[in-house]
């Protein structure tokens, strides 16, 4: 029979009568005719709880008994959800990340998923059982210690377990009908869009749009697992929701499908530093080692010998930053005046595949921003997106703008 994975995240689960609206859903793909794998978050704000209940007893504490403690929530959806189906007359059974195995590595807390053997699933399903109810965000490392895939990681268990079964689809039910063009809190003219591609996708996860795990988006493309984004508190669950898909299979792409923010961005610039060669390296080797996510870099004209570098980095690695490159600078390998963190910006992007064929994008964005008075601090670009840092007050104004400019609540 077809296989089909069901992702229910947190909210969707969120309490008793919840899991029972979403084990119907169940049973409709059931009855429809299709094995289904069910992935489920844990209730939500359980994860949350449990990572205070970890920080508290032990601030230093061991990753492994942290996997322990975190996975757990995930146990408690997949027995529910299971019951919940037998209750139905849907022979179901749960099984925790161990049991399936969904081996991993050992970098508990962000593990990765090395191999989903598929037997001990397919031996029930065999044998007559419809629905395989699996505790998302976790697996079990080589060591036999339980392992958690990193907040969020319940999306990648799914497309993971999509791609393992050959699954016809991998619906993630969540709280949200689909990927918007920006987010409808910001503008309240964001769109819902019926098909987004892989890369676009992958962009918007990563720039902070947070509907699905940037992993499960790069795991999903890589497969070519198709990604179905619909909600779980909408009655309709047919043709609603939004498509993640490879380019080939939209017909015409968007110059620009979607604008992103990130608020928490700090904008941090090394005053004059030697421009020599290396220097880049010595700058960003002794960063990446300290676990620094640096962003957008930008090396200024020099004068004399020397030159300011900027770059971007989420505001909570600020002290991370600013500790290894005085380091550095202990130890001779840089050399600056001084090192400014501003942490009052936001980063806007526009997002599409369309761009790579198109013109003038770039032009019109900064065009629109200009218009309302909006200062750019640093850019950046890529093939399919162009991104600027600017002061956070202005944020919204830029997304709501940016939205207009590119006509993105009209349909294509
Ligand atoms: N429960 C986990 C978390 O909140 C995993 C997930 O829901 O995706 O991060
Ligand atoms: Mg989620």
């Amino acid at each position: 029979m077809p296989v089909l994975v069901m992702k229910f995240g947190g909210t969707s689960v969120a309490t008793l009568d919840r899991i029972r609206r979403a084990a119907k859903r169940v049973g409709v793909e059931v009855a429809k005719g299709y094995d289904v794998i069910v992935i489920v978050s844990a209730m939500s704000g359980e994860t949350n709880k449990l990572v205070g209940y970890v920080g508290e007893t032990s601030p230093l504490y061991d990753a492994r008994e942290y996997d322990a403690v975190v996975s757990s929530g995930e146990n408690v959806t997949a027995g529910l959800m299971a019951l919940t189906l037998q209750e139905m007359d849907v022979p179901a059974r749960s099984w925790q990340g161990w049991q399936v195995p969904v081996q991993t590595t050992s970098a508990h807390s962000a593990a990765r998923i090395e191999d989903i053997p598929t037997d001990n699933i397919n031996v029930k399903f065999a044998e007559g059982m419809r629905v395989a109810v699996v505790a998302g965000f976790q697996g079990v490392s080589p060591e036999g210690r339980i392992t958690t895939l990193g907040r969020g990681g319940s999306d990648t268990t799914a497309v993971a377990f999509a791609a393992a079964f050959d699954a016809e689809r991998c619906d993630i039910y969540t709280d949200v009908d689909g990927v918007y063009t920006t987010d409808p809190r910001i503008a309240d003219k964001a769109r819902k869009l019926d098909r987004i591609a892989f890369e676009e996708m992958l962009e918007l996860a990563s720039l902070g749009a947070k509907v699905l795990q940037t992993r499960s988006v790069e795991l999903a493309m890589r497969y070519n697992v198709k990604l179905r984004v619909l909600s779980s508190f909408e009655e309709q669950s047919d043709a609603a929701g939004t498509l993640v898909c490879s380019e080939e299979e939209i017909m015409e792409s968007n110059v620009v499908s979607g604008i992103a923010y990130s608020r928490d961005e700090a904008k941090m610039t090394l005053i004059s530093v030697a421009d020599r060669p290396g220097i880049a390296a010595a700058i960003f080797g002794p960063l990446s080692e300290a676990g620094v996510n640096v962003d957008m870099i930008v090396q200024n004209i020099s004068e004399e010998g020397r030159t300011d570098m900027t770059f971007s980095c989420p505001t909570d690695q600020v002290l991370r930053a600013e500790k290894a490159l005085a380091a550095a600078k202990e130890r001779g390998d840089i050399n600056y005046h001084d090192l400014v963190a501003d942490t009052n910006v936001a980063k806007v992007s526009a997002v599409g595949i369309g761009m790579r064929s198109q013109s003038g994008v770039a032009a019109k964005m900064f065009k629109t921003l200009s218009d309302d008075g909006v200062n750019i601090k640093v850019i950046a670009t890529s093939e399919i997106k162009i991104s600027v840092l600017i002061d956070r007050k202005y944020m919204e104004l830029a997304v709501q703008a940016l939205h207009d400019a590119f006509e993105l609540d009209k349909t294509a």
